[in-house]
Protein backbone atom coordinates (compact mmCIF):
# COMPACT_ATOMS: atom_id res chain seq x y z
CA UNK A 1 0.00 0.00 0.00
CA UNK A 2 1.16 3.25 -1.05
CA UNK A 3 1.70 5.78 1.70
CA UNK A 4 2.61 9.03 2.14
CA UNK A 5 3.03 10.57 5.64
CA UNK A 6 1.40 14.14 4.62
CA UNK A 7 -0.97 13.59 2.23
CA UNK A 8 -2.44 10.19 2.10
CA UNK A 9 -3.31 8.71 5.48
CA UNK A 10 -5.15 5.69 5.62
CA UNK A 11 -7.68 5.78 8.67
CA UNK A 12 -8.78 2.69 10.92
CA UNK A 13 -11.52 4.50 13.02
CA UNK A 14 -13.50 0.58 13.09
CA UNK A 15 -10.38 -0.80 14.80
CA UNK A 16 -10.44 -1.65 18.74
CA UNK A 17 -7.19 -1.06 20.42
CA UNK A 18 -5.76 -2.93 23.60
CA UNK A 19 -4.58 -0.40 25.66
CA UNK A 20 -1.91 -1.63 27.88
CA UNK A 21 -3.10 -1.97 31.49
CA UNK A 22 -0.16 0.55 33.19
CA UNK A 23 -0.18 2.93 30.38
CA UNK A 24 -1.11 5.86 32.29
CA UNK A 25 0.75 5.11 35.13
CA UNK A 26 3.77 4.98 33.39
CA UNK A 27 3.59 7.52 31.09
CA UNK A 28 1.79 10.56 33.68
CA UNK A 29 3.92 10.42 36.75
CA UNK A 30 7.26 9.66 35.18
CA UNK A 31 7.26 12.71 32.72
CA UNK A 32 5.70 14.95 35.11
CA UNK A 33 8.06 14.35 37.70
CA UNK A 34 10.91 14.10 35.25
CA UNK A 35 9.71 17.49 33.37
CA UNK A 36 9.35 18.55 36.99
CA UNK A 37 12.79 17.84 38.19
CA UNK A 38 14.37 19.26 35.10
CA UNK A 39 12.62 22.52 35.45
CA UNK A 40 13.64 23.11 38.82
CA UNK A 41 16.97 22.42 37.74
CA UNK A 42 16.58 24.76 35.08
CA UNK A 43 14.97 27.29 37.24
CA UNK A 44 18.37 27.05 39.82
CA UNK A 45 20.63 27.22 37.49
CA UNK A 46 19.65 29.51 34.14
CA UNK A 47 23.42 29.94 32.87
CA UNK A 48 24.50 26.62 33.78
CA UNK A 49 24.49 24.38 30.38
CA UNK A 50 24.07 21.14 31.98
CA UNK A 51 20.64 22.38 33.66
CA UNK A 52 19.76 23.33 30.20
CA UNK A 53 20.43 20.21 28.03
CA UNK A 54 18.89 18.29 31.30
CA UNK A 55 15.91 20.26 30.90
CA UNK A 56 15.33 19.66 27.48
CA UNK A 57 16.51 16.29 28.44
CA UNK A 58 13.04 15.61 29.73
CA UNK A 59 11.21 18.02 27.24
CA UNK A 60 11.90 15.57 25.19
CA UNK A 61 10.75 12.38 27.34
CA UNK A 62 7.88 14.73 27.77
CA UNK A 63 6.84 14.59 23.70
CA UNK A 64 7.97 11.22 23.69
CA UNK A 65 5.46 10.22 25.76
CA UNK A 66 2.56 12.22 24.68
CA UNK A 67 3.01 10.78 21.24
CA UNK A 68 3.44 7.21 22.84
CA UNK A 69 0.26 7.90 24.43
CA UNK A 70 -1.06 9.05 21.46
CA UNK A 71 -0.20 5.56 19.58
CA UNK A 72 -2.05 3.92 22.04
CA UNK A 73 -4.88 5.78 22.47
CA UNK A 74 -6.22 6.72 19.34
CA UNK A 75 -7.93 5.39 16.54
CA UNK A 76 -7.50 8.38 14.15
CA UNK A 77 -4.57 6.87 11.96
CA UNK A 78 -3.43 10.25 10.85
CA UNK A 79 -2.62 10.65 14.33
CA UNK A 80 -1.21 7.71 15.05
CA UNK A 81 1.35 8.19 11.90
CA UNK A 82 2.72 11.66 13.25
CA UNK A 83 2.93 10.84 16.25
CA UNK A 84 4.88 7.36 15.39
CA UNK A 85 6.93 8.88 12.88
CA UNK A 86 8.02 11.81 15.67
CA UNK A 87 8.65 8.79 18.40
CA UNK A 88 12.03 7.55 16.27
CA UNK A 89 13.03 11.07 15.92
CA UNK A 90 13.05 12.31 19.54
CA UNK A 91 13.77 8.69 20.85
CA UNK A 92 17.10 9.50 18.71
CA UNK A 93 17.34 12.65 20.14
CA UNK A 94 17.12 11.76 23.75
CA UNK A 95 20.37 8.82 23.18
CA UNK A 96 22.52 12.03 21.43
CA UNK A 97 20.84 14.34 24.50
CA UNK A 98 22.15 11.91 26.88
CA UNK A 99 25.53 11.70 25.93
CA UNK A 100 25.92 15.42 25.38
CA UNK A 101 24.74 15.47 29.23
CA UNK A 102 27.14 13.35 30.08
CA UNK A 103 30.17 14.99 28.70
CA UNK A 104 29.15 18.48 29.62
CA UNK A 105 28.40 17.09 33.52
CA UNK A 106 31.43 15.52 34.01
CA UNK A 107 33.57 17.80 32.24
CA UNK A 108 32.11 21.52 33.81
CA UNK A 109 32.45 22.51 29.92
CA UNK A 110 31.20 22.58 26.49
CA UNK A 111 32.01 20.16 23.87
CA UNK A 112 34.19 20.91 21.07
CA UNK A 113 32.36 22.19 17.87
CA UNK A 114 34.24 19.20 16.32
CA UNK A 115 32.18 17.01 18.50
CA UNK A 116 28.73 18.83 17.93
CA UNK A 117 29.43 18.84 14.07
CA UNK A 118 30.00 15.24 14.51
CA UNK A 119 26.90 14.61 16.59
CA UNK A 120 24.88 16.95 13.94
CA UNK A 121 26.42 14.63 11.22
CA UNK A 122 24.93 11.74 13.02
CA UNK A 123 21.35 12.53 13.72
CA UNK A 124 21.09 14.42 10.40
CA UNK A 125 19.66 11.38 8.26
CA UNK A 126 16.95 10.76 11.14
CA UNK A 127 16.47 14.86 11.15
CA UNK A 128 15.58 14.62 7.35
CA UNK A 129 14.01 11.21 6.88
CA UNK A 130 11.52 11.20 9.44
CA UNK A 131 8.77 12.73 7.57
CA UNK A 132 9.30 10.33 4.51
CA UNK A 133 8.37 6.56 3.83
CA UNK A 134 11.89 5.54 4.93
CA UNK A 135 10.81 6.22 8.35
CA UNK A 136 7.43 4.75 8.31
CA UNK A 137 6.56 2.46 5.21
CA UNK A 138 2.70 2.10 5.53
CA UNK A 139 -0.15 1.66 7.97
CA UNK A 140 -1.51 -1.73 9.10
CA UNK A 141 -5.43 -1.23 9.47
CA UNK A 142 -6.21 -4.41 10.98
CA UNK A 143 -3.67 -3.40 14.14
CA UNK A 144 -4.03 0.51 13.92
CA UNK A 145 -0.28 0.51 13.81
CA UNK A 146 2.18 2.09 11.54
CA UNK A 147 4.59 -0.14 10.11
CA UNK A 148 8.47 1.00 10.33
CA UNK A 149 11.11 0.86 7.46
CA UNK A 150 13.66 -1.60 8.33
CA UNK A 151 16.91 0.86 7.25
CA UNK A 152 15.58 3.80 8.83
CA UNK A 153 14.41 2.33 12.14
CA UNK A 154 17.22 -0.21 12.16
CA UNK A 155 19.99 2.94 12.25
CA UNK A 156 17.99 4.92 14.63
CA UNK A 157 18.62 1.69 16.77
CA UNK A 158 22.25 1.70 16.12
CA UNK A 159 22.87 5.09 16.60
CA UNK A 160 21.05 5.18 20.02
CA UNK A 161 23.39 1.63 21.02
CA UNK A 162 26.16 3.67 19.57
CA UNK A 163 25.30 6.70 22.15
CA UNK A 164 25.06 4.34 25.17
CA UNK A 165 28.29 2.15 24.62
CA UNK A 166 29.84 5.87 23.83
CA UNK A 167 28.37 7.07 27.42
CA UNK A 168 29.63 4.14 29.07
CA UNK A 169 33.14 4.07 27.84
CA UNK A 170 33.52 7.70 28.60
CA UNK A 171 32.19 7.16 32.14
CA UNK A 172 34.47 4.62 32.89
CA UNK A 173 37.20 5.99 31.63
CA UNK A 174 36.81 9.42 33.75
CA UNK A 175 35.95 7.07 36.57
CA UNK A 176 39.27 5.62 36.51
CA UNK A 177 41.16 8.73 36.49
CA UNK A 178 38.83 10.85 38.76
CA UNK A 179 39.89 11.86 42.78
CA UNK A 180 37.71 10.09 45.58
CA UNK A 181 34.57 12.31 45.69
CA UNK A 182 34.50 13.02 42.23
CA UNK A 183 34.43 9.51 41.59
CA UNK A 184 31.40 8.86 43.84
CA UNK A 185 29.56 11.67 41.61
CA UNK A 186 30.43 10.16 38.39
CA UNK A 187 29.48 6.90 39.23
CA UNK A 188 25.86 8.17 40.82
CA UNK A 189 25.44 9.83 37.39
CA UNK A 190 26.73 7.51 35.28
CA UNK A 191 24.86 4.51 36.88
CA UNK A 192 21.50 6.65 36.63
CA UNK A 193 21.82 7.88 33.16
CA UNK A 194 22.98 4.44 32.25
CA UNK A 195 19.67 2.29 33.80
CA UNK A 196 17.72 4.77 32.55
CA UNK A 197 19.02 4.46 28.91
CA UNK A 198 19.67 0.83 29.10
CA UNK A 199 15.94 0.54 29.91
CA UNK A 200 14.55 3.07 27.53
CA UNK A 201 16.85 2.20 24.14
CA UNK A 202 15.90 -1.57 25.03
CA UNK A 203 12.52 -1.87 25.40
CA UNK A 204 12.28 0.31 22.29
CA UNK A 205 14.76 -1.95 20.17
CA UNK A 206 13.08 -5.10 22.11
CA UNK A 207 9.36 -3.87 21.21
CA UNK A 208 10.76 -2.89 17.55
CA UNK A 209 12.36 -6.02 17.10
CA UNK A 210 9.27 -8.70 18.34
CA UNK A 211 6.34 -6.07 17.44
CA UNK A 212 5.11 -5.98 21.14
CA UNK A 213 5.18 -2.81 21.74
CA UNK A 214 3.71 -3.44 25.60
CA UNK A 215 7.42 -3.69 26.60
CA UNK A 216 8.14 -0.39 26.31
CA UNK A 217 5.87 0.72 29.15
CA UNK A 218 8.18 -0.88 31.56
CA UNK A 219 11.32 0.52 29.66
CA UNK A 220 9.94 3.91 30.68
CA UNK A 221 10.60 3.95 34.20
CA UNK A 222 13.88 4.07 33.38
CA UNK A 223 13.57 7.81 33.20
CA UNK A 224 12.46 7.90 37.20
CA UNK A 225 15.54 5.68 38.31
CA UNK A 226 17.61 8.44 36.94
CA UNK A 227 15.86 11.12 38.74
CA UNK A 228 15.98 9.20 41.60
CA UNK A 229 19.94 9.27 41.04
CA UNK A 230 19.80 13.27 40.59
CA UNK A 231 17.89 13.98 43.62
CA UNK A 232 19.93 11.88 45.94
CA UNK A 233 23.21 13.37 44.07
CA UNK A 234 21.72 16.86 44.54
CA UNK A 235 20.50 16.27 48.29
CA UNK A 236 23.98 14.73 49.12
CA UNK A 237 26.08 16.59 46.79
CA UNK A 238 24.56 19.31 46.57
CA UNK A 239 25.60 19.18 43.12
CA UNK A 240 23.75 22.05 40.29
CA UNK A 241 24.01 24.41 43.34
CA UNK A 242 20.62 23.23 45.24
CA UNK A 243 20.98 23.28 48.81
CA UNK A 244 19.43 21.54 51.55
CA UNK A 245 15.87 23.66 51.73
CA UNK A 246 16.34 23.38 48.24
CA UNK A 247 16.18 19.54 47.75
CA UNK A 248 13.89 19.53 50.50
CA UNK A 249 11.54 21.58 48.25
CA UNK A 250 12.05 19.20 45.69
CA UNK A 251 11.25 16.09 47.00
CA UNK A 252 8.24 17.12 49.08
CA UNK A 253 6.89 18.58 45.54
CA UNK A 254 7.56 14.82 44.27
CA UNK A 255 5.45 13.44 46.35
CA UNK A 256 2.89 16.12 46.00
CA UNK A 257 2.70 15.50 42.42
CA UNK A 258 3.00 11.93 42.53
CA UNK A 259 -0.11 12.00 45.28
CA UNK A 260 -1.96 14.71 42.98
CA UNK A 261 -2.43 11.97 40.26
CA UNK A 262 -5.19 9.88 42.24
CA UNK A 263 -7.38 12.73 41.33
CA UNK A 264 -7.51 12.14 37.63
CA UNK A 265 -6.39 8.10 37.22
CA UNK A 266 -9.53 5.87 37.35
CA UNK A 267 -8.08 2.35 36.55
CA UNK A 268 -7.82 0.59 39.71
CA UNK A 269 -4.49 -1.15 38.64
CA UNK A 270 -3.13 2.02 38.35
CA UNK A 271 -4.79 3.73 41.23
CA UNK A 272 -2.67 0.64 43.01
CA UNK A 273 0.65 1.22 41.14
CA UNK A 274 0.17 4.96 42.17
CA UNK A 275 -0.26 4.60 45.60
CA UNK A 276 2.48 2.19 46.05
CA UNK A 277 4.84 4.95 44.29
CA UNK A 278 3.80 7.60 46.63
CA UNK A 279 4.75 5.49 49.14
CA UNK A 280 8.33 4.31 48.02
CA UNK A 281 8.75 8.22 47.31
CA UNK A 282 8.14 9.20 50.71
CA UNK A 283 10.40 6.55 52.37
CA UNK A 284 13.18 7.75 49.95
CA UNK A 285 12.73 11.09 50.16
CA UNK A 286 12.18 11.06 53.74
CA UNK A 287 15.36 9.00 54.65
CA UNK A 288 17.36 10.83 51.81
CA UNK A 289 16.76 14.61 53.67
CA UNK A 290 17.35 13.05 57.19
CA UNK A 291 20.17 11.27 56.16
CA UNK A 292 21.98 14.49 54.89
CA UNK A 293 20.16 16.53 57.64
CA UNK A 294 22.29 14.64 60.04
CA UNK A 295 24.99 15.09 58.03
CA UNK A 296 24.79 19.01 57.67
CA UNK A 297 24.03 18.83 61.80
CA UNK A 298 27.44 16.88 62.12
CA UNK A 299 29.44 19.10 59.69
CA UNK A 300 28.15 22.05 61.77
CA UNK A 301 28.96 20.42 65.04
CA UNK A 302 32.35 20.15 63.86
CA UNK A 303 32.95 23.44 62.36
CA UNK A 304 31.75 24.86 65.36
CA UNK A 305 34.31 22.96 67.45
CA UNK A 306 36.89 23.35 65.07
CA UNK A 307 36.50 27.48 65.70
CA UNK A 308 36.58 26.69 69.15
CA UNK A 309 39.65 24.58 69.62
CA UNK A 310 41.88 27.24 67.31
CA UNK A 311 39.98 30.18 69.61
CA UNK A 312 41.53 27.78 72.50
CA UNK A 313 44.93 27.31 70.30
CA UNK A 314 45.45 30.98 69.97
CA UNK A 315 45.06 31.61 73.56
CA UNK A 316 46.95 29.32 74.53
CA UNK A 317 49.76 30.46 72.27
CA UNK A 318 48.93 33.65 73.47
CA UNK A 319 49.51 32.73 77.31
CA UNK A 320 52.69 30.72 75.96
CA UNK A 321 54.27 34.06 74.65
CA UNK A 322 53.55 35.40 77.85
CA UNK A 323 55.11 32.45 79.51
CA UNK A 324 57.91 32.63 77.59
CA UNK A 325 58.54 36.73 78.26
CA UNK A 326 58.12 35.46 81.95
CA UNK A 327 60.15 32.86 81.86
CA UNK A 328 62.82 35.49 79.88
CA UNK A 329 62.08 38.05 82.56
CA UNK A 330 62.71 35.87 85.21
CA UNK A 331 65.82 34.15 84.67
CA UNK A 332 67.62 37.57 83.54
CA UNK A 333 66.81 38.79 87.05
CA UNK A 334 68.32 35.61 89.08
CA UNK A 335 71.07 34.95 86.63
CA UNK A 336 72.93 38.25 87.63
CA UNK A 337 72.39 37.54 91.58
CA UNK A 338 73.83 34.18 90.47
CA UNK A 339 76.52 34.99 88.47
CA UNK A 340 77.55 37.46 91.58
CA UNK A 341 77.18 34.53 93.96
CA UNK A 342 79.88 32.38 91.83
CA UNK A 343 82.31 35.47 92.02
CA UNK A 344 82.25 35.68 95.55
CA UNK A 345 82.52 31.86 96.22
CA UNK A 346 85.47 31.23 94.14
CA UNK A 347 87.23 34.71 95.39
CA UNK A 348 86.68 33.15 98.94
CA UNK A 349 87.29 29.44 97.80
CA UNK A 350 90.98 31.20 96.44
CA UNK A 351 91.26 32.88 99.41
CA UNK A 352 91.18 36.38 98.36
CA UNK A 353 89.54 37.43 101.96
CA UNK A 354 91.61 35.64 103.89
CA UNK A 355 92.09 31.89 105.05
CA UNK A 356 89.17 30.04 105.45
CA UNK A 357 88.96 26.32 107.46
CA UNK A 358 88.45 23.46 105.42
CA UNK A 359 85.01 22.22 107.41
CA UNK A 360 83.62 25.32 105.78
CA UNK A 361 85.64 24.87 102.34
CA UNK A 362 83.75 21.55 102.10
CA UNK A 363 80.35 23.49 102.64
CA UNK A 364 81.43 26.41 100.33
CA UNK A 365 82.48 23.74 96.99
CA UNK A 366 78.87 22.59 97.58
CA UNK A 367 77.42 25.77 97.42
CA UNK A 368 79.53 26.58 94.88
CA UNK A 369 77.83 23.41 92.60
CA UNK A 370 74.77 23.96 93.57
CA UNK A 371 74.91 27.45 92.23
CA UNK A 372 76.55 26.18 89.36
CA UNK A 373 73.57 24.20 88.68
CA UNK A 374 71.24 26.65 89.25
CA UNK A 375 73.34 29.04 86.61
CA UNK A 376 73.08 26.37 84.08
CA UNK A 377 68.83 25.65 84.87
CA UNK A 378 68.48 29.40 84.05
CA UNK A 379 71.30 29.44 81.19
CA UNK A 380 68.64 26.43 79.80
CA UNK A 381 65.46 28.33 80.53
CA UNK A 382 66.55 31.36 78.96
CA UNK A 383 67.37 29.58 75.60
CA UNK A 384 64.39 28.22 75.74
CA UNK A 385 62.20 31.62 75.94
CA UNK A 386 65.04 32.77 73.12
CA UNK A 387 64.25 29.65 71.28
CA UNK A 388 60.57 29.82 71.35
CA UNK A 389 60.23 33.52 70.41
CA UNK A 390 62.23 32.66 67.54
CA UNK A 391 65.32 34.68 68.51
CA UNK A 392 68.54 32.90 69.01
CA UNK A 393 71.85 34.82 68.38
CA UNK A 394 74.52 32.93 67.08
CA UNK A 395 77.69 33.74 66.36
CA UNK A 396 79.46 31.81 63.77
CA UNK A 397 83.05 31.87 62.74
CA UNK A 398 86.54 29.64 61.95
CA UNK A 399 87.34 27.69 65.07
CA UNK A 400 89.24 24.87 66.05
CA UNK A 401 87.12 21.80 66.94
CA UNK A 402 89.57 19.96 68.84
CA UNK A 403 90.77 23.03 71.37
CA UNK A 404 87.28 23.77 72.64
CA UNK A 405 86.55 19.84 73.17
CA UNK A 406 89.85 19.85 75.48
CA UNK A 407 89.17 22.82 77.26
CA UNK A 408 85.71 21.38 77.94
CA UNK A 409 87.31 17.90 79.30
CA UNK A 410 90.04 19.76 81.00
CA UNK A 411 87.02 21.95 83.02
CA UNK A 412 85.48 19.05 84.03
CA UNK A 413 88.39 16.56 84.83
CA UNK A 414 87.48 17.74 88.55
CA UNK A 415 83.77 16.52 88.46
CA UNK A 416 84.36 13.36 87.08
CA UNK A 417 87.31 12.73 89.86
CA UNK A 418 84.92 13.37 92.61
CA UNK A 419 83.13 10.90 91.38
CA UNK A 420 85.74 8.27 90.77
CA UNK A 421 85.15 8.11 87.10
CA UNK A 422 87.90 8.57 84.55
CA UNK A 423 87.62 11.36 81.88
CA UNK A 424 89.55 10.57 78.67
CA UNK A 425 89.59 12.94 75.86
CA UNK A 426 91.34 11.37 72.55
CA UNK A 427 92.59 14.11 70.47
CA UNK A 428 92.22 13.23 66.79
CA UNK A 429 95.54 12.69 65.30
CA UNK A 430 95.84 14.23 62.43
CA UNK A 431 93.94 17.35 63.76
CA UNK A 432 91.32 18.57 62.30
CA UNK A 433 91.14 21.88 60.02
CA UNK A 434 89.36 24.62 61.53
CA UNK A 435 85.68 25.25 60.48
CA UNK A 436 82.68 27.87 60.96
CA UNK A 437 80.93 26.98 64.48
CA UNK A 438 79.47 28.97 67.41
CA UNK A 439 82.12 28.17 69.80
CA UNK A 440 80.05 29.34 72.90
CA UNK A 441 76.99 27.59 71.56
CA UNK A 442 79.09 24.20 70.81
CA UNK A 443 80.74 24.91 74.59
CA UNK A 444 76.93 24.21 76.08
CA UNK A 445 75.96 21.64 73.98
CA UNK A 446 79.43 19.41 74.39
CA UNK A 447 79.60 20.56 78.31
CA UNK A 448 75.88 19.23 78.42
CA UNK A 449 76.83 15.94 76.92
CA UNK A 450 80.02 15.69 79.03
CA UNK A 451 78.04 16.47 81.73
CA UNK A 452 75.37 13.87 81.73
CA UNK A 453 77.78 11.29 80.76
CA UNK A 454 79.66 11.93 84.56
CA UNK A 455 75.84 12.36 86.08
CA UNK A 456 74.36 9.43 84.77
CA UNK A 457 77.45 6.85 85.53
CA UNK A 458 78.35 5.54 88.51
CA UNK A 459 81.12 3.04 87.61
CA UNK A 460 83.74 3.03 85.08
CA UNK A 461 84.02 6.18 83.18
CA UNK A 462 83.70 8.51 79.79
CA UNK A 463 85.82 8.78 76.87
CA UNK A 464 85.47 11.45 74.22
CA UNK A 465 86.42 11.70 71.01
CA UNK A 466 86.64 13.58 67.96
CA UNK A 467 86.48 11.70 64.08
CA UNK A 468 85.82 13.13 60.56
CA UNK A 469 83.56 11.23 58.74
CA UNK A 470 83.34 11.29 54.84
CA UNK A 471 80.13 10.06 52.79
CA UNK A 472 78.33 10.59 49.78
CA UNK A 473 76.47 13.25 51.72
CA UNK A 474 79.33 15.67 52.55
CA UNK A 475 82.26 15.45 55.08
CA UNK A 476 81.89 15.89 58.58
CA UNK A 477 82.71 16.05 62.70
CA UNK A 478 81.64 14.27 64.88
CA UNK A 479 82.01 14.57 68.71
CA UNK A 480 81.13 11.39 70.39
CA UNK A 481 80.78 11.59 74.05
CA UNK A 482 80.95 7.16 74.99
CA UNK A 483 80.07 6.12 78.60
CA UNK A 484 79.89 3.04 81.11
CA UNK A 485 76.86 4.87 83.07
CA UNK A 486 73.24 3.58 83.12
CA UNK A 487 72.52 3.42 79.41
CA UNK A 488 68.99 4.34 77.86
CA UNK A 489 66.37 1.44 77.58
CA UNK A 490 65.17 0.97 74.23
CA UNK A 491 63.04 3.42 72.29
CA UNK A 492 63.90 6.43 74.78
CA UNK A 493 66.98 7.39 72.30
CA UNK A 494 64.80 9.75 70.33
CA UNK A 495 62.45 11.62 72.53
CA UNK A 496 65.27 12.13 74.79
CA UNK A 497 65.74 15.34 72.92
CA UNK A 498 62.46 16.68 73.45
CA UNK A 499 61.76 19.50 75.89
CA UNK A 500 61.18 18.24 79.51
CA UNK A 501 61.61 14.69 78.36
CA UNK A 502 63.91 11.85 80.52
CA UNK A 503 64.42 8.58 81.22
CA UNK A 504 61.87 6.73 82.43
CA UNK A 505 63.61 5.55 85.86
CA UNK A 506 66.22 8.31 85.32
CA UNK A 507 65.43 10.75 88.31
CA UNK A 508 66.31 7.88 90.90
CA UNK A 509 69.56 8.08 89.28
CA UNK A 510 69.80 11.81 89.09
CA UNK A 511 66.82 14.08 90.69
CA UNK A 512 67.50 17.37 90.01
CA UNK A 513 67.55 17.54 85.81
CA UNK A 514 64.16 18.55 84.26
CA UNK A 515 65.16 17.30 80.51
CA UNK A 516 65.95 20.74 78.66
CA UNK A 517 69.76 20.60 78.24
CA UNK A 518 69.31 17.73 75.39
CA UNK A 519 66.67 19.39 73.97
CA UNK A 520 68.93 23.28 73.80
CA UNK A 521 71.43 21.54 72.34
CA UNK A 522 69.57 20.10 69.42
CA UNK A 523 68.03 23.21 68.70
CA UNK A 524 71.39 24.53 68.88
CA UNK A 525 73.26 21.59 66.51
CA UNK A 526 70.39 22.55 64.17
CA UNK A 527 71.08 26.05 63.88
CA UNK A 528 74.53 24.67 62.46
CA UNK A 529 72.99 22.21 59.86
CA UNK A 530 74.11 19.17 61.76
CA UNK A 531 72.45 16.58 63.69
CA UNK A 532 72.37 14.35 67.52
CA UNK A 533 71.59 11.37 68.59
CA UNK A 534 71.92 8.78 70.90
CA UNK A 535 73.03 4.97 71.00
CA UNK A 536 72.80 2.55 73.91
CA UNK A 537 73.39 -1.32 74.34
CA UNK A 538 70.42 -1.16 76.94
CA UNK A 539 70.05 -0.21 80.69
CA UNK A 540 72.97 -0.46 82.31
CA UNK A 541 75.57 -0.83 79.57
CA UNK A 542 76.51 2.70 79.00
CA UNK A 543 75.37 5.03 76.05
CA UNK A 544 77.28 6.94 73.60
CA UNK A 545 76.04 10.50 72.33
CA UNK A 546 76.78 11.79 68.68
CA UNK A 547 77.02 15.14 67.81
CA UNK A 548 77.55 15.79 64.18
CA UNK A 549 79.02 18.86 62.04
CA UNK A 550 79.15 20.10 58.56
CA UNK A 551 82.60 20.73 57.82
CA UNK A 552 81.97 22.89 55.41
CA UNK A 553 79.08 24.58 57.48
CA UNK A 554 78.38 28.31 55.67
CA UNK A 555 76.43 30.80 57.86
CA UNK A 556 73.09 31.05 56.70
CA UNK A 557 73.31 33.46 53.65
CA UNK A 558 70.08 35.23 54.19
CA UNK A 559 71.13 35.63 58.21
CA UNK A 560 71.75 39.59 58.36
CA UNK A 561 74.73 40.76 60.25
CA UNK A 562 74.39 42.72 63.18
CA UNK A 563 76.20 45.17 64.29
CA UNK A 564 78.48 42.78 66.21
CA UNK A 565 79.06 40.33 63.72
CA UNK A 566 76.54 38.48 64.73
CA UNK A 567 73.76 36.46 62.71
CA UNK A 568 69.85 35.94 64.57
CA UNK A 569 68.28 32.33 63.73
CA UNK A 570 64.82 31.53 63.85
CA UNK A 571 63.67 28.09 64.87
CA UNK A 572 60.79 26.28 63.93
CA UNK A 573 59.35 26.11 67.29
CA UNK A 574 57.51 22.56 66.18
CA UNK A 575 57.74 20.39 69.14
CA UNK A 576 57.42 16.79 67.32
CA UNK A 577 60.90 15.83 67.72
CA UNK A 578 61.24 16.01 64.02
CA UNK A 579 64.99 17.59 62.93
CA UNK A 580 63.54 20.74 60.91
CA UNK A 581 66.45 23.05 59.80
CA UNK A 582 66.95 26.47 61.30
CA UNK A 583 65.60 29.40 59.15
CA UNK A 584 66.95 32.35 59.18
CA UNK A 585 66.05 36.01 60.22
CA UNK A 586 67.68 39.48 60.76
P1 LIG B 1 68.41 16.24 82.25
O1 LIG B 1 69.77 15.64 82.32
O2 LIG B 1 68.29 17.50 82.98
O3 LIG B 1 67.35 15.26 82.61
P2 LIG B 1 68.84 16.37 79.39
O4 LIG B 1 68.01 16.99 78.36
O5 LIG B 1 70.27 16.73 79.43
O6 LIG B 1 68.12 16.66 80.76
O7 LIG B 1 68.73 14.81 79.21
C1 LIG B 1 67.49 14.23 78.96
C2 LIG B 1 67.48 12.77 79.37
O8 LIG B 1 68.35 12.03 78.54
C3 LIG B 1 67.99 12.50 80.76
O9 LIG B 1 67.01 12.73 81.73
C4 LIG B 1 68.38 11.05 80.66
O10 LIG B 1 67.24 10.24 80.80
C5 LIG B 1 68.88 10.92 79.24
N1 LIG B 1 70.36 11.01 79.18
C6 LIG B 1 71.09 12.06 78.83
N2 LIG B 1 72.40 11.76 78.84
C7 LIG B 1 72.49 10.47 79.23
C8 LIG B 1 73.58 9.56 79.44
N3 LIG B 1 74.85 9.93 79.28
N4 LIG B 1 73.28 8.30 79.83
C9 LIG B 1 72.01 7.91 80.00
N5 LIG B 1 70.93 8.71 79.82
C10 LIG B 1 71.18 9.99 79.44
Amino acid sequence: MPFNSVTNIETCFEAIKVVPGILYYSHIPTTISAVFVGLFIFLKNKNILASKILFTLTILFFLWAICDLVTWTTTDSRWIMITWALLSLLFALFSLLSLYLVYVFVNNRDISLKSKILFTLLILPIIIFTPTEFNLVAFDIPNCESVEGDYFTNYSYLLSIFFSLWIVIFLVAKYLRAEKRERKQIFLFGSGITLCLIAFVGSNIIGSLTLNWKIVQYGIFGMPIFMAFLAYLIVKYQIFNIKLAGAQALVVSLIILTGAQFSFIQNPVNKVLTAITLLLAAIFGWWLVRSVKDEIKKKEELLELTEKLSEAYRRMKQLDRAKSEFVSIASHQLRTPLTAIKGFISLLLDGTYGSIPQSSRGVLEKVYLSNERLISLVEDLLNISRIESGRMVFSFKSNDISHLVGDIVENMVFAAKNKNLYLDFKAPQPSIAEFVFDKDKLREVISNMVDNAIKYTKKGGVTVRIREVKNAMGEFVQVIVADTGVGIAKGEEQYIFEKFQRGKDISRVHTEGIGLGLYVANKIIEAHQGKMWAESDGLGRGSRFYLQLKKDFVAPINAQMQENGKVAVEFSTQDDGKKEPAKTEA
